[in-house]
């Protein structure tokens, strides 16, 4: 689905040498895969996201999505942040139609479209509120929504959960768990950058682990855990509850 292949980095830092951030990072990612990248403070784990979703070019490598490598921003993947990045003077709604800025729909098709994800993101009748006016975890909600409104072929998150309180954070990994394995989202692959070991188990089935700057994969492993991945099973529900 996303193909990631030698990609380096190196930021050049005016009047000083360039600094070497990625280093020949190679990441095939499956359809129905969910990844999870760990790795040191600094180590390049947002760029990383950010030269899959296209926002900063690779120095040298490609990312390739369906086979073709990208030019510019990735069409298939969409992108939740770790401080929601929501506009505080738009509604919920306008925030979640950002998501459909680039498409060629009418506003009441971004509207319509809009609406359906504010409800399956668990925030139906808040469509009209403010960011303010939201606890952190429904404005992560809000910024989740925005990003699947598209619907991405690959859901990247940036410590999407590291931001909330224990119990907040637990419920949205809980509800995003529940809409990808049950599929009631039409997302074909996740990739979860996450400083939590226990939230990438949790969540994904494969991990992905970075050395400390510069960044090279130094492990990569399916997690083969399945009671944690089986959201009915008694042990999952009394944790969550
Ligand atoms: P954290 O876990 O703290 O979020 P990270 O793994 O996401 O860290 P990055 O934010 O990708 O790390 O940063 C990796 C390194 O690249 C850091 O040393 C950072 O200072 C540097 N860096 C990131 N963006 C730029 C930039 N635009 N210009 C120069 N250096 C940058
Ligand atoms: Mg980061």
């Amino acid at each position: 689905l996303v193909e990631i292949k030698n990609v380096n980095k190196t930021f050049a830092i005016e009047g000083r040498s360039a600094a070497s951030i990625l280093e020949n990072i190679s990441i095939n990612i499956q359809e129905g895969e969910f990844l999870a990248i760990l790795g040191p403070s600094g180590s390049g784990k947002s760029t990383l996201l950010r030269i899959i979703a296209g926002l900063i070019p690779a120095s040298s490598g490609t990312v390739s999505y369906l086979g073709s490598p990208i030019e510019g921003v990735n069409p298939g993947v969409a992108m939740v942040f770790q401080s929601f990045a929501l506009f505080p003077w738009l509604s919920v709604l306008e925030n979640v139609m950002l998501g459909l800025e680039d498409k060629n729909l009418t506003k009441a098709e971004k509207q319509a479209k809009a609406l359906q994800v504010i409800d399956i993101v668990g925030l139906d009748g808040f469509e009209n509120a403010y960011p303010k006016e939201l606890s952190g975890g429904m404005r992560q909600r809000v910024g989740i929504g925005r990003a699947l409104v598209s619907e991405p072929d690959v859901l990247l998150m940036d410590e999407a959960f590291s931001a909330l309180d224990v119990l907040t954070a637990e419920n949205l990994r809980r509800d995003l768990l529940e809409l990808w394995l049950d599929k009631k989202i039409p997302t074909k692959a996740i990739i979860l950058v996450t400083h939590g070991i226990e939230e990438a188990v949790y969540m994904a089935d494969r991990a992905i682990i970075l050395s400390k700057s510069p960044a090279e994969i130094v492990k990569d492993v399916k997690i083969t855990i399945p009671r944690w991945r089986d959201k009915k099973s008694p042990e999952f529900l009394s944790i969550v509850d």
